[in-house]
């Protein structure tokens, strides 16, 4: 069996959802699990929701409406006959979000953020799955919080794995081999369900996470993740124009490239696949037959494709330096006592620069965060931190590659292993 997954921009409108259609026909016959996520923008839209409520603002209800309105007019698109089932399954999912509203936020943005944004991953497969219904190909919807089971870390909870591998076997399974599946399962990325049946979700990106458990705990033959981009790039081409293709990475390498920031995979998924030797793909969604980027065992990747720079850009990055009151030198106890800090508040470390009056970090500029572990951090040192800087690294670096990235820009920090250069950088200006 193989899993698919298919990305916010594979199913953002009535066409992209088709053209889902179109790839898993060129796989008919096949096992498929088939894992989507929320269509288009929909997590961030939903999100605003869920900070909107949490913050009894006013846009709340407004919010809400126009996210309705984005899904009714790709089912519109999509079925002419509105008698359908699947709108009122898509109406009964807007209204567990109505009835959400309709109490007060009591425990807190994580969780209400959790119960509210999964909704978008339950619609966008409820739609998928009607649709492939529709283009006669025969499918089983599935709940993922059937199965993926979590602890209540909520906005980034932690798998149960030996749960989740009973739950997968026995649900799963089967259906995927049933007659009235056809061999196609759909469902949700991002999602899964506490003990206590409370959704939990898997942190931002996180669909691909999904695939990747899925895969490696039913033994997948492969696991591709469907994008609008030909496969890996040397650099995201939101920054750089001159991009390459890589044919083939590591594990190792594509481990690295994610956790430095590389959006087109997310960081979690490339172990549990590692760890079985499970082949991963990154194709085009637009050109489905072509090979796409390959990740597998270094001894399969060329040289020359080893040697091929890559660029990653992170930005809206915080840089704060933390420095004693008292300028004592930042010793063990003081680390133990901020690194105790940033996982509280479960602020994510992408860079840090140990001196000998400061210890000096780079971290996600996120809104509900970030402030507060400033906050904190006050409490017991002084604490300086500058907004709205970049960090870039390059993997395979030369000092043309680093002179390309830095110029114009003023350089916070440097950083240099054998492979890789970092840079905490801002736009001079
Ligand atoms: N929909 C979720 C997000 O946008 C998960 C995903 O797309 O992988 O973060
Ligand atoms: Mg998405």
């Amino acid at each position: 069996m193989k899993v698919f997954k298919f990305g916010g921009a594979s199913v953002r409108d009535a066409e992209a959802v088709r053209n889902v259609a179109a790839v898993l026909k060129l796989y008919a016959g096949e096992e498929i699990v088939v894992v989507v996520s929320a269509m288009g923008k929909m997590t961030n839209a939903l999100e605003e929701i869920a900070y909107s409520y949490v913050n009894k603002k006013e846009d709340t209800k407004k919010l809400l409406q126009g996210i309705k309105r984005y899904h009714l007019e790709i089912l519109e698109e999509l079925f002419s006959d509105k008698s359908r089932p699947i709108f009122e399954q898509v109406n009964n999912a807007f209204v567990e979000i109505e009835w959400i509203l309709e109490d007060e936020p009591i425990k807190g943005y994580d969780f209400e953020y959790d119960q509210i944004v999964s909704v978008g991953e339950l619609i966008s497969t409820k739609i998928v799955s009607a649709l492939l219904t529709e283009t006669g190909i025969n499918n089983k919807w599935v709940d993922v919080r059937d199965f993926l089971k979590t602890d209540n870390t909520y906005r980034e909870a932690k798998v149960d794995w030996e749960l989740t591998e009973k739950k997968i076997k026995e649900l799963l399974l089967p259906k995927l081999s049933s007659q009235e599946s056809g061999g196609v399962v759909v469902t949700q990325g991002f999602v899964g369900v506490t003990s206590e049946n409370y959704n939990t979700t898997l942190g931002r990106e996180g669909s691909d996470y999904t695939a990747a458990i899925i895969g490696s705990l039913l033994d997948a033959e492969e696991v591709i993740i469907w994008k609008d981009v030909p496969g890996v790039l040397s650099a995201d081409p939101k920054w750089f124009d001159n991009t390459e293709k890589l044919d083939a990475l590591s594990y190792h390498d594509a481990i690295e490239l994610a956790f430095f920031g590389a959006t087109v995979i997310h960081p979690k998924t490339i172990k549990p696949l590692q760890n079985k030797q499970i082949l991963l793909k990154v194709k085009s969604f637009y050109e489905p037959k072509e090979a796409g980027t390959i990740i597998t065992a270094t001894k399969e990747v060329s040289e020359d494709q080893q040697k091929i720079p890559s660029f990653i850009f992170k930005v809206d990055q915080v840089l704060i330096s933390i420095i004693p009151r008292d300028y004592s030198f930042i010793i063990e106890e003081n680390l133990s006592e901020i690194f105790k800090k940033f996982a509280n508040y479960q602020v994510k470390v992408n860079l840090m620069q140990h001196a000998a009056l400061s210890f000096s970090v780079c971290v996600d500029g996120e809104v509900n965060r970030v402030p507060n572990l400033i906050e904190e951090l006050q409490k017991d040192f002084k604490v300086l931190y500058n907004e709205n800087v970049e960090l870039v690294t390059v993997r395979n670096y030369d000092q043309k590659t680093i002179d390309q990235v830095t110029k114009g820009k003023k350089i916070f920090v440097e950083q240099k292993s054998r492979q890789t250069a970092r840079f905490v950088v801002k736009n001079n200006g």
